[in-house]
């Protein structure tokens, strides 16, 4: 009872109780994790299933995993995020989750009749060792799966990787259950985005469209998880990429994958069974990472870049210049996925801002040489830190020592900007008290300027309210 006394005193003078206790002493840890950059496996897995058209994502394992992806993809995304679950009882925690999932597999396709079923593995499935493969070619035998119907699955235990890691092994699945070997080439492209929002997956077949680019984007949750309200509505909506795309990937001239992190084993997966080139490159969040891309789209199209996409990109160059001198030498932190900060950290640089402290929880490779070669030398001072120990908790302590002028990062950073009183953009997964990340996309150049547009206010809004009267200025 003193302790919730002292907890319930200590949040009316400190409202930030979470953090409160956040000391500047940095400890190297071994073994603990304090707010994660990074949530479960399974979420990614879910998040790329919802982008194939008329799919009905599985979690494999107890309620909770699945109604807590569930409502998380929900809280981000705003709207109803359906997905099943095995169920599992103390009896298939012990003897294993076969009957269930095909129990699930026979009642999904005769109540919610989806086209594909795509199942997820959790912790528990994991650690009972259940064998989906297995466990799909019986239901195939025993006629549970209804003929024109498919069952795919990933594996996806949590405890290791991360969302990141999950959506890849959910995309690679696509590819090795539905890419069929193809008798010739076409002049479709193959085109991974990564994770990003439904808006950014508009933005990336938009710029692919205007290039004259016919290009197979994969998975793409543009039209399900930002679908208009209408009085009809779809429990299936009308987006997603169909099997018949997919089925032709092979043909395909060239892979390109957006965000090594996320794209790079379908992309490979693409390349060793069908030999179809991969291009790899930074999502293109930003000036430079967009020109790339656009400049690989105009090599594929052969056709020079479309004047509506070289007004943007010069609307963009002209907002960053009238408003250079507000971004200038600010210091910046930033938590989150490795394809978004190594792109962000980029364009940050090229603002001639100080990204200096980032740190992600998904793990993986080349994280280190990444952000070397986006931040080119420009910011000797940043730290940057990628796995287990580069938590939330890191990086509040590493702004106690010396502070940032802005955090850039999902939801969970609402805390150390309240504790610091610092300028806040949220930017990545998941972000569960704003809207807009769904409809407004911070990839292309229309993506940059909006991301300049939120950074901008964010600062200006602090000056203000920080200014004391004789420098509160009515133009900025
Ligand atoms: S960490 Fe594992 S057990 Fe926990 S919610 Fe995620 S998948 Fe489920």
């Amino acid at each position: 009872m003193n302790l919730l006394k002292g907890a319930v005193r200590g949040s009316q003078e400190n409202p930030t109780v979470l953090l409160r206790h956040t000391t500047p002493n940095v400890v190297e840890r071994q073994a603990l994790t304090i707010n994660p950059a990074k949530t479960c496996q399974p979420i990614g897995a879910m998040y790329a299933a919802l982008g194939l058209h008329n799919c009905l994502p599985h979690s494999h394992g107890s309620q909770g995993c699945c109604s807590y992806h569930r409502s998380t993809l929900t809280r981000h995304y705003k709207e109803p995020v359906m997905a099943a679950t095995s169920s599992f009882t103390e009896g298939s925690s012990v003897f294993g989750g076969q009957a269930n999932l095909m129990q699930a597999i026979t009642n999904i396709f005769s109540i919610y009749n989806p086209d594909i079923i795509a199942v997820h593995t959790t912790c528990l499935s994991e650690t009972i060792g259940d064998d989906l493969t297995q466990i799909i070619a019986k239901a195939q035998e025993e006629g549970k799966i209804p003929a024109g119907k498919r069952v795919i699955h990933a594996n996806t235990p949590s405890y290791v990787g991360s969302h990141v890691t999950g959506f890849a092994a959910m995309v690679k699945s696509m590819v090795t259950s539905f890419a069929a070997p193809a008798r010739e080439k076409t002049r479709t492209v193959n085109l991974i985005p990564g994770w990003v929002e439904p808006s950014d997956m508009r933005e990336i077949k938009y710029l692919a469209e205007s290039m004259g680019v016919d290009a197979i984007l994969f998975p793409d949750t543009s039209d399900v998880l930002d679908s208009p309200l209408t009085a009809k509505p779809l429990f299936y909506p009308k987006g997603g990429v169909t099997v018949d795309r997919l089925a032709i990937t092979p043909a395909s001239r060239l892979t390109i994958g957006l965000g090594p992190s996320a794209s790079t084993v379908a992309g490979r997966e693409l390349d060793t069974k069908f030999k179809v080139p991969l291009e790899l490159l930074e999502l293109p969040i930003g000036l430079k990472a967009t020109d790339r891309f656009v400049n690989l789209l105009r090599r594929q199209s052969g056709a020079p870049v479309p004047a509506e996409v070289l007004d943007q990109r010069g609307r963009l160059v002209d907002l960053i210049s009238d408003m250079h001198q507000y971004f200038y030498r600010k210091r910046v932190a930033l938590w989150g996925d490795p394809d978004q900060l190594v792109s962000l950290t980029e364009f940050l640089a090229d603002l001639d801002m100080r990204p200096v402290y980032v740190v992600t929880g998904t793990p993986g490779k080349n994280f280190e040489r990444r952000m070397e070669t986006a931040l080119a030398g420009r910011v000797p001072e940043a730290k940057f830190r990628q796995g287990a120990g580069a938590d939330m908790f890191l990086m509040h302590q590493w702004i106690k020592n010396e502070p940032v002028d802005l955090l850039i990062g999902n939801t969970y950073g609402k805390y150390i900007a309240r504790d610091e009183n610092t300028p806040f953009v949220r930017h990545g997964f998941p972000i569960l008290d704003r809207v807009g990340h769904s409809y407004f996309p911070t990839v292309g150049y229309r993506g940059a300027m909006r991301l300049v547009e939120m950074m901008l206010n964010a600062l200006l809004d602090h000056k203000d309210r920080q200014s004391p009267e004789e420098s509160f200025e009515l133009v900025m």
